[in-house]
This record gives C-alpha cells, structure tokens and sequence, in this order.
C-alpha cells in the first residue's frame, strides 16, 4: 500500500514520471526489484518496521517497489488516495470483497458482470453466508427497493462485459450515499484513462491489469484503489492471504502505464471506425459501441467516459450457425479470450467467458447465443476491417 503522491501534473504525465527512488547508479528505466524480503538496519529498524512506525519494504508479500509504483500509478489516474497490487484482476475482485464483507453481508451486483465475478457470487461467498442480489442495469431505480438492513455495496462493472453497456455512475453514486452503502466498480473496460469512477462517487475501483493497463497479453494482475481507509483493510487481508502481484509482473505493468493514454487513444479510434463499419452492414443485425449515438445510453457513455473504449459487440443476422462460420473465416484476427491486447482478438462469450452461466442466465445478462465480441488492437484499421469483411462475406 502506498499514499498517493501529491503531485499536480496531467494524468498522462504521471503515468510516464511516478517512478521508485533512483538507486546509486542513477538509473533511467526504474530496476526489477526482484527480492522476496528487504534488510534491516538493525533490531530497532527491524522492531520499528513490523510495528509500522515507519513506512517501507519489508517482504514482498507485503510490498515491494516495483508494485508500489505501478500502483502509484493507477492512483494519480483514478485520483484515488491508495491501492493494493494483486496477481490477477480476480485475485483483487475476491480480496476486496473478502476483505470488506462478512458472514450475512449482502451485496447488490449488476447483472451484467464478468464470468468468474459471477462465479464467486454464485458459488464461493454463499460458503460463508455473504448473499447477493442482481439489479437490471437499464433500471438503477430498482436498487433501492433491494436494499435490506444487511446491504453493505453496490458492485458493478460500466462498460459491461461483454454487450458494453453503460451505467450511469453519477445515478450509482447518489443511491450508495442516500443508503450509505459502498460503490466498488469494476473499471476495466475503460481503464483509468477514459474513466474515473471516484469521481462519481466510487469509493472503491477495481481493475484487471491483464487487460488494457498491461496491453500486450503478457501478464496477469490486478489493481484495487480507492479511500485510504478501506484500501488499509484489503491491505491486511492480503498481507495474510498472499494475493500480492510478483515484482515481476509489477514492473511490466509499471511501464506499459507509460504507453497507456496513447495506446487506448489509439484503440478507441479503431473501434469507434469498427463499429461504424459494422453499423451498416447487411449481414449485421445490432451492433454496439459506448460512443456510437445509436447506443441506448450514449448520453450517458459521453457524460462519463473519455471515449468509448476497445470493445465493439455484435450480433450477426443467422444467429450462432452465421457466429461460427464468421469465427472461421476470420483470418488476421485472433480467437481468444482476452482483451484489450494490442492484437485484435474476437471472442464468442456465450460458449467462452460466459459459458459456465445457464442460458437462463446468459440472456438476463444480456448475451445472446449469436454475440461476437470484438477487442479492437492496434493494427492498421483497414487490416482490420478487411478481415472483418472478408470474414462477413463467407457468413451465408
Ligand atoms: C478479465 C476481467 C476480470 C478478471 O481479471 P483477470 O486478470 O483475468 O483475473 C475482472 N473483471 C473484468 C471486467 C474483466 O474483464
């Protein structure tokens, strides 16, 4: 855990300038600090530190320098107070919540949120007596009349995953205050560049690194960041449970922070041209994209985010049989599950990421069986497009 510094410079210079103490080689390009544990002075800096009256390194469990920049980091940009570094965007989602509920706490979700998110409300919490309810994102009104005495947060994740739809955050934030609960959002769709749920009232954000922070599909790690005092408590269930990102992946992700405004620039003007194209096809029956006027919460969307993010989703005229033609004439494109990778990736959510939902499920979720799922990279937009075309033409 680290404060954040008091700098004042635009978010995009953070991002390039936060950086660890210089060592005695005076190094440009911050070191991998790839040490399990830290050495003491002495036994009174060695008392001193695992009483916490002074701020450093102790174990890398704990904290580690190359973490605590890349958190850093995170925080100038969603100008939270504090963070914690995880392995995976799982491995924040779940220590954030294990850390903050306790037996009978009762969280509202969206009912679009990711697979395994889901997964953890359907089939880990109950374990301990933490339930849930789903509210309809296209209705937030309907949150306040799931309230009970035992609500402690709202959890949800805007633009969804996968049908990118949009919630308003300033409409969450009111209603958190009004019944005092927490709002943690799940900002990995916009990442901190095109979107500051803080600034809407979130007090707690949370991210998948492994997405657009990373960009390049080599890591796995998460990132949680938010006010201080709640940041101080995931940051003792962590110290325990052992979730911390390696110093490894943590500088990885450090750096690609220095690239991330111009590479998300980059990917959101691919998908606005993509999404565009799509929008007039003949093969195509719905397509939908955060800043495309045709999306039922476009005013919204524009209100709250920078752009419209990486991911553009679509549902092909013929349904899953057009899908899975579609997915095997598709030639430059990668099928995969990740996202926000400088390749461009698409993905079939219904037999994919949101396989282990029932149908049932899926369509309360807003997934149809014919959704395709577009992570647009940073190739040429016209490689792109011709593969998408290409690809379109062999559907039927
Ligand atoms: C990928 C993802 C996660 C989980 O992150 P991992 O790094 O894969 O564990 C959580 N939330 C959203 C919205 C995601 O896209």
């Amino acid at each position: 855990m680290k404060e954040k510094t008091s700098l004042n410079r635009r978010v995009e210079t953070e991002a390039v300038r936060i950086q660890a103490e210089r060592t005695q080689f005076q190094e440009h390009s911050v070191p991998m600090y790839l040490t399990s544990s830290f050495v003491f002075e002495d036994a009174e800096d060695m008392r001193a530190s695992f009483a916490e009256e002074i701020d450093r390194n102790i174990y890398s469990r704990y904290s580690n320098p190359n973490s605590t920049e890349f958190i850093d980091k995170v925080c100038a940009m969603e100008g939270a107070e504090a963070g914690f570094a995880f392995a995976s965007g799982m491995a924040a989602v779940f220590s954030t919540f294990a850390a903050l509920l306790e037996g009978g706490d009762h969280v509202l979700a969206a009912q679009s949120i990711f697979g395994s998110t889901h997964s953890l409300f359907s089939q880990v919490f109950p374990k301990w007596d933490i339930h849930h309810d789903y509210f309809k994102i296209d209705e937030l009104e309907t949150i306040e009349s799931l309230v009970t005495p035992k609500t402690k947060m709202i959890y949800a994740e805007t633009p969804t995953n996968p049908g990118v739809d949009i919630l308003d955050l300033e409409k969450l934030g009111r209603i958190a205050k009004k019944h005092g609960l927490l709002l943690l959002i799940d900002n990995c769709f916009a990442s901190p560049y095109l979107q500051q749920p803080i600034r809407f009232g979130a007090d707690l954000v949370i991210h998948s690194g492994t997405k657009l922070m990373d960009g390049q599909g080599r890591v796995l790690a998460g990132v949680t960041v938010g006010r201080a005092d709640l940041i101080d408590r995931i940051y003792r269930f962590a110290r325990i449970t052992g979730p911390a990102l390696s110093p490894f992946n943590a500088w990885v992700l450090s750096k690609s922070m220095e690239t991330l405004a111009v590479r998300v620039d980059r990917h959101c003007e691919n998908a606005l041209q993509l999404a565009q194209f799509l929008e007039g096809h003949p093969k195509v029956e719905q397509v939908k994209y955060p800043f495309l006027k045709s999306h039922p919460q476009y005013e919204v969307a524009r209100k709250q985010m920078k752009a419209g993010g990486c991911v553009v989703a679509f549902t092909l005229k013929g349904g899953l049989e057009s899908g899975q033609r579609f997915f095997d004439a598709i030639r430059l494109l990668s099928l995969s599950a990740n996202l926000g990778d400088s390749r461009s990736i698409v993905t079939h959510p219904a037999s994919t990421t949101h396989s282990k939902l029932s149908k049932a499920e899926r369509e309360e979720a807003g997934i149809s069986e014919g959704m395709v799922r577009i992570s647009v990279g940073l190739e040429h937009i016209e490689d792109i497009l011709q593969d998408i075309a290409q690809a379109l033409d062999k559907v039927w």
